[in-house]
């Protein structure tokens, strides 16, 4: 029985992109209230009843939740460019060889942008 999990988690950041023209909103300094869902998928253990612990999500993303929240992003190395896109893209670079079952990373910085990656 394959079956998929995802596990949301929010955190606060401040970016600009500095690659847009300087008339480009997204070219100042702003923040957003950033949410992360991370999708992890595989068999259901049939002891168990579940594919893992969602607590065991939640450690393996506690280390990038710290160095993420309450961050200036463009400060992170590999985040230079802190777009949606390189944001999800650095998740699944840290958090996938912790994670094997991750499936994919899901990051909004609106209730109505989103990112999919799915470590293509
Ligand atoms: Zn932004």
């Amino acid at each position: 029985m394959k079956m998929e999990l995802r596990k949301n988690f929010q955190f606060e950041a401040a970016h600009l992109l500095p690659n847009l023209p300087t008339n480009h909103k997204c070219r100042r300094l702003h923040g957003h209230s950033f949410t992360v869902e991370l999708v992890v998928a595989g068999e259901c253990d049939p002891t168990f009843g579940w594919v893992m612990d969602y607590a065991a999500i939640s450690e393996a993303f506690k280390p990038l939740w710290e160095a993420l929240d309450h961050r200036y992003l463009n400060e992170i190395p590999g985040l230079e460019n802190p777009t949606s896109e390189n944001v999800a893209a650095w998740i699944w670079g840290h958090l996938q060889p912790r994670l094997p079952l991750l499936k994919e990373v899901v990051v909004a910085e609106t209730c109505t942008a989103r990112c999919v990656y799915r470590g293509e």
